[in-house]
């Protein structure tokens, strides 16, 4: 083999999660290559100048927008990240949902601001919302420990407890009755859950709608885990990195880049190069290869990692099953994003609901009831586009940092959940997909039809448009079937199942091959996690002895 460059780590991707997983290894001493197919690093967290010409200094988050998820582990404590430019600010109120009869949620980070906001529509919802927040909160409290560890490593796992994660843990474990209510509230769906709480549908329908963010529609047992995604928004809060999503990934590069990490763009990984039962390199698009001595990292997952990267035959011979639980047992739900992103003259005004700019400060939902947000699920499952009466999280970005948008002017970012492979036009546009540029932008029209039902303005205040199909959200992230969280996040896919138990631990049966990334515990989103753990696993795995030593010395040592 012709390596070019040697180094003792090569990452395939340069996506949140494999930066972060760099700079741990670099900080431990390892040379580290990340190698990115796009010109620039990021994956989905993205910040770019999307239309330079038409809408020359607005800025746009290409996928993550609202981080709740990195404030639940230690990532940019421990990364110092700050130092390298990072700012978060925190998006108080978090959440403004109109609903048509002239109501409307409007979630502070303050729960007791939050309840008095419901109160004034229905005294006992405000009530219950109270109590629906306080179980998902201990709930999250209880469970951190296990995000912010590899899933079958019982005893960093037990590490991350104190004595206050525990007692959350007992509030909600305690006594067979309590642990039998939690095993039937984690196998129950959002609807029912939902529906045993609250009476009003403008409330119902928002949370309904923040649930359904795991990628499932509300009905579907097993997720009311989503319940959370409204819990986070009041503690630790929902924040934006000053200037965009992109700001985090910026930090991360240059830290990477301070420790001697080398992260090189256009590098199309093709091949995984194999010596016997190990990997010691990949080759990229053009036929350039590179070696990792200690190992290959996928930022990418593991479906094609194994089945796009290696040829059958070397699967098989670490593991005859492996090929086939991959291609037939990870499951990928046909659903995945259509994406709108508009420079503004103005920022939208919900005047039937009567405006504040505040509502514009977190994430606006359109969610008139339970019922479309499970159409919105449930339709792009079967291929379908559920833009009839359409549901979709939409943000303006620049109302809370004007630095992303030419003075007085606006973004708009829309998420709109669409199928990836349209039924009955298989084997059309773009990638056989279905989706052409005529079809997408009669979708983003009615999308932005409808916003303009609530904010009339929307519709004339716009300077520029882009609009990305799935098939081209797919293509530009390198995601199977576009999925916006690499493996879907049921709970049958979810801890010590994803992707799949045998390589649920971040290591796979291919000596030094490793797996990071939204694919990997504790799943998609901003949070840097899979990449901390995915390093801790190959450092424990590399320097078992030189680890334990040091957090035990970060255990018993005073705090400085
Ligand atoms: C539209 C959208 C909106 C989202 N909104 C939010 C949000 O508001 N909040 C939130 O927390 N999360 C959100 N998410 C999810 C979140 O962005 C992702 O889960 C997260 O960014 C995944 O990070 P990652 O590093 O694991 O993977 P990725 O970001 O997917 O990184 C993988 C990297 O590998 C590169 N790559 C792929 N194939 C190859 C190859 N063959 N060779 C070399 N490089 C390759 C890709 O270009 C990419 O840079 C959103 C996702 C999408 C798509």
């Amino acid at each position: 083999m012709s390596f070019v460059d040697t180094y003792d780590v090569v990452i395939i991707g340069a996506g949140h999660n494999g930066l972060v997983c760099a700079a741990y290894l670099l900080k431990a001493g390892y040379s580290v290559a990340l190698l990115e197919k796009r010109s620039i690093p990021g994956g989905a967290a993205t910040t770019e100048e999307l239309m330079p010409e038409a809408a020359s200094g607005f800025w746009f988050n290409r996928c993550a927008i609202d981080h709740e998820f990195i404030h639940l582990g230690p990532v940019v404590e421990e990364l110092e990240l700050r130092k390298y430019g990072l700012e978060y600010l925190f998006c108080d109120p978090a959440v403004f949902c109109p609903h048509p009869d002239g109501r409307y949620f409007l979630a502070h980070q303050s729960l007791e601001k939050t309840c008095a906001e419901i109160a004034q529509f229905n005294q006992r919802d405000a009530d219950k919302y109270r109590e629906f927040i306080d179980f998902w909160q201990r709930f999250t409290k209880a469970i951190q420990p296990v995000f912010n560890a590899p899933p079958q490593a019982i005893f960093d796992i037990l590490g991350n407890y104190d004595i206050k994660s525990i007692q959350n843990l007992l509030s909600i474990l305690g006594g067979p009755h309590k642990s039998l209510d939690l095993i039937r509230t984690m196998l129950t769906s959002p609807k029912d859950l939902l529906e045993e709480y609250f009476d009003s549908e403008f409330l119902r329908a928002p949370l309904a709608r923040l649930a359904s963010e795991f990628g499932a529609p509300p009905s579907q047992k097993t997720i009311s885990v989503g319940g959370m995604m409204m819990s986070m928004r009041h503690e630790p809060g929902m924040a934006r990195p000053r200037g965009g999503t992109g700001a985090l990934v910026e930090a991360l590069v240059k830290l990477v880049q301070a420790k001697g990490g080398v992260i090189l763009t256009d590098q199309n990984v093709k091949r995984i190069l194999m010596d016997g039962k190990r990997a010691v390199g990949v080759a990229v698009e053009g036929g350039k290869e590179y070696r990792a001595k200690l190992g290959v990292i996928s930022n990418i997952d593991a479906k094609r990692v194994f089945l796009q990267m290696m040829e059958p035959g070397e699967v098989a011979a670490v593991d005859k099953a492996l090929g086939d639980r991959l291609d037939r047992r990870i499951v990928n739900n046909n659903e995945t994003i259509l994406r709108i992103d508009c420079a503004l003259s103005e920022a939208p005004r919900f005047e039937f609901h009567h405006h504040r700019d505040e509502y514009l400060i977190g994430s606006v939902l359109i969610a008139d009831s339970v019922r479309q947000v499970e159409i919105a699920h449930q339709q792009p499952a079967i291929g379908n586009i559920p833009d009839e009466n359409p549901s979709f999280y939409a943000v303006v970005p620049t109302m809370r940092d004007p630095s992303m948008a030419p003075p007085g002017q606006h973004t708009l970012w829309v998420e709109f959940f669409a199928p990836y492979q349209i039924n009955g036009a298989e084997g059309t546009g773009l990638a056989g997909t279905g989706w052409t540029d005529e079809l997408k932008n009669k979708v983003a029209d009615r999308v932005m039809d409808k916003l303009a039902t609530y904010a009339p303005n929307v519709s004339r205040s716009i300077i520029a448009r882009n609009v990305e199909s799935p098939a081209e959200l797919g293509d530009r992230l390198g995601a199977y079937k576009g999925n916006y969280y690499h493996v879907d996040m049921t709970l049958d896919q979810m801890v010590f199942f994803r992707p799949l138990p045998e390589i649920a631990n971040y290591t796979t049966p291919v000596e030094g091959l490793y797996l990071t990334g939204a694919g990997t515990h504790p799943g998609g989103a901003i949070s840097g996690m899979p990449g901390r753990n995915c390093a801790r696993t190959f450092l424990n795995e590399h320097r078992p002895l030189l680890n334990r030593v040091k957090e035990l010395g970060k255990s018993i040592l005073p705090k400085m």
